[in-house]
């Protein structure tokens, strides 16, 4: 049976918990809302299959995955469509494509009050919550054991998800049903804590004393390079903390200190990502700064797939050595205070951390001021563009 001795060893996909056929195993958050396999050792048998099932490790599926995958600079052709996507509508054209063939998609939208959620759409109007990245770890409830059923009802199925969450859908899926699944992975920097996220709202209505009525996790009004969330309340008013929280990775899970999906052999049939760095295949492809996405084709009918909807979208090939980012080289590096963080949290609340950890010390914002003054003056005096 499953024993996950180190936090760092489990990125919570559920898939134990899903393919346990006693129903044994019990998914648990911790302090932060990160979710862990508990096992009821009554229950359960010792048949092996939790741990069979798990794909949190090197030995993930690659079987299917193309000697080299096949890089694309993509943005959808309709500008409406990438203004409502996070970078260039790569999810909206393989969505749509898939929706129209009468498929489902899941992706990540809400439930209750802003809870990042795993959920099923068969409309465009459903999919379209799916839109925008929620940098928070999703809830994925019950979802591969829905996922299984519209598989066995012979269903085509689009699962969008992370690297962890696809290559734990994928071992629990198993090869048979396989055919018609289409998985879509992201490259992925890493997921802060849902109770985290479940707080931090908290405190900005107290302080606001306000219902938050919409949230965007990173907002294209500022650019699509930028990275300000903006909340909207009753009137409308905008804050940066969580954003600088992710960025510090002083919040992430464990496990995406360990990830290992930091390579080119993805675990989904294509992947997608912001192309950071698209000027590197055409200067003209960042212009606008409202996005610019990355389809990478991982296996054959990963190929077949970006065939169907390549004339939906401009694109641009992208060779290898231009698309690589941190995240497809090792895991994010999480903070020397990771778990002072964890701790601090448990004893003091969520008000205490935001204190301590959550703003961005003065010498950073100077420096930061600092070199963009310095490239401003280099510009002047023409030595940077
Ligand atoms: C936690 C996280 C970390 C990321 N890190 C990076 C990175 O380091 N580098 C990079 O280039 N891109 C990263 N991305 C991907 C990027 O932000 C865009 O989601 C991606 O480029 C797709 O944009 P789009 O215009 O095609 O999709 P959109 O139409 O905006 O769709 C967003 C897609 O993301 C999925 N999604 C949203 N929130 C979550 C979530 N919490 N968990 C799982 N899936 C989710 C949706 O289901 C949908 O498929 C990250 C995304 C997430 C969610
Ligand atoms: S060993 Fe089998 S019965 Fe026991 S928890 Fe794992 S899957 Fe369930
Ligand atoms: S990584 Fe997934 S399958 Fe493995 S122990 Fe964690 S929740 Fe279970
Ligand atoms: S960084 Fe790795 S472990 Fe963390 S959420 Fe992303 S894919 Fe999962």
């Amino acid at each position: 049976m499953i024993n996950i001795l180190d936090k760092k060893d489990c990125c919570g996909c559920t898939a134990c918990a899903s393919i346990c056929p006693r129903s044994a195993i019990e998914m648990k958050p911790d302090v932060l809302g990160f979710i862990y396999p508990e096992i009821d050792k009554n229950k359960c048998t010792d048949c092996g299959l939790c741990d069979k099932v798990c794909a949190f490790n090197d030995n993930y599926d690659k079987s299917l995955n193309l000697s080299e995958p096949i890089a694309y600079a993509v943005r959808h052709k309709d500008m409406a469509e990438i203004m409502k996507s996070q970078s260039g509508g790569a999810f909206a054209v393989l969505s749509d494509y898939v929706l129209e063939n009468g498929g489902v998609v899941y992706g990540v939208g809400y439930n209750g009050h802003f809870v990042a959620t795993h959920k099923r759409a068969v409309t465009k109007e459903q999919r379209d919550e799916f839109r925008g990245s929620k940098y928070v770890q999703s809830d994925l409830t019950g979802i591969f054991k829905q996922v299984k059923d519209d598989l066995k009802n012979g269903q085509t199925v689009l699962f969008s998800g992370t690297p962890c969450q696809t290559a734990g859908l994928n071992s629990f899926v198993g090869k048979t049903l396989r055919k018609k699944l289409y998985l879509v992975d992201l490259i992925c920097h890493g997921v802060p804590g849902p109770f985290m996220w479940r707080d931090y709202l908290n405190y900005l209505e107290n302080k606001y004393k306000r219902k938050i009525i919409k949230v965007n996790f990173r907002d294209k009004a500022f650019g699509w390079k930028s990275h300000k969330e903006t909340f909207l309340f009753a009137g409308s008013t905008s804050s940066t903390s969580f954003t600088y929280i992710f960025y510090e990775h002083i919040a992430f899970r464990m496990s995406c200190g360990n990830c290992h999906f930091t390579n080119l052999k993805r675990p989904g049939d294509i992947t997608i990502c912001d192309y950071w760095g698209c000027e590197r295949t055409d200067p003209k492809l960042g212009e606008d700064n409202q996005g610019c996405s990355l389809m990478i084709c991982d296996t054959a009918k990963g190929l077949t797939f970006f065939e169907s909807v390549r004339d939906r979208m401009n694109i641009v090939p992208a060779r290898l050595e231009n698309i690589i980012q941190p995240n497809m080289e090792h895991p994010s590096v999480l903070h020397p205070k990771r778990l002072d963080f964890e701790n601090d949290y448990e004893k003091h609340g969520f008000k205490y951390v935001l204190k301590k950890y959550g703003t961005e010390p003065l010498w950073k914002r100077a420096y930061r001021f600092a070199r963009k003054c310095g490239g401003k003056v280099l510009r002047m005096v023409g030595l940077k563009k």
